[in-house]
C-alpha cells in the first residue's frame, strides 16, 4: 500500500469536518459524518470539504458529504485499472517554455472518460440558472426539477450513465 493511500486517522477526519463549521446549521453531532469518511485518505476528505465549503451555504448532511466524496474521488488510485492502451502510439511534442528544442514523447497509454458529463465519477454537477455561472463557469447550465421560480444555484445529480458506464461498473465490481 502506498503511503498516500493510508486512511486518515480519526483526528484528521475530525479536523477536516470541523472546517465546515463556518457553514450554517452546524449539527449537534458529527458521528455519522465521521463514519462516512472512514477509510478515505486525508487528502480525499480535504478535497471533498474544499468543494463543500466553496459551494454550499449549509453544513452538509451525511448523504451530501458522501456525494462530495464520490465527486472528488481520487483518480490516481484507479490509474492502473483505468489507463488503457491507445489505439496507436501517439507522438506529442512539448515545446520548451524557454525557447529550447522542447521534448518529444511517445504516448502508448491514455486516459479515457467513458462519460464526459461526470468524468466517470457517477455524479454530474450542473448550474440551474438563466446563464452560465461566473463563479462556477465549468458547470453545464441545466434547469433542476424545481418548476417554481427560484434563485440560481449549483446542484449535483446522479449521472444517468451509471448502469452503462464500464469504468463505474468495473470500480463497483472491485469494491
Ligand atoms: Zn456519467
Ligand atoms: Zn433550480
Amino acid at each position: 500500500m502506498n503511503l498516500l493511500d493510508t486512511p486518515a486517522t480519526e483526528a484528521e477526519r475530525e479536523a477536516q469536518i470541523a472546517r465546515m463549521c463556518t457553514l450554517r446549521n452546524v449539527p449537534t453531532d458529527i458521528v455519522e459524518h465521521l463514519r462516512q469518511t472512514e477509510g478515505r485518505t486525508a487528502d480525499h476528505i480535504a478535497r471533498a470539504v474544499d468543494w463543500l465549503v466553496s459551494t454550499s451555504k449549509f453544513f452538509p448532511t451525511p448523504a451530501e458529504l458522501v456525494q462530495a466524496l464520490e465527486k472528488t474521488r481520487p483518480r490516481t488510485s484507479f490509474a492502473s485499472k483505468d489507463l488503457q492502451p491507445t489505439k496507436a502510439p501517439k507522438t506529442v511534442h512539448i515545446p520548451s517554455p524557454f525557447g529550447g528544442p522542447g521534448i518529444t514523447v511517445t504516448i502508448t497509454k491514455d486516459w479515457y472518460d467513458d462519460c464526459t458529463a461526470c468524468e466517470d465519477t457517477g455524479w454530474a454537477g450542473y448550474w440551474c440558472g438563466p446563464k452560465e455561472s461566473e463563479q462556477y463557469s465549468w458547470l453545464t447550465v441545466r434547469r433542476c426539477g424545481n418548476t417554481r421560480e427560484h434563485a440560481e444555484h449549483e446542484y449535483v445529480t446522479k449521472c444517468p450513465c451509471g448502469p452503462t458506464n464500464a469504468t463505474i461498473q468495473r470500480r463497483r465490481g472491485a469494491a
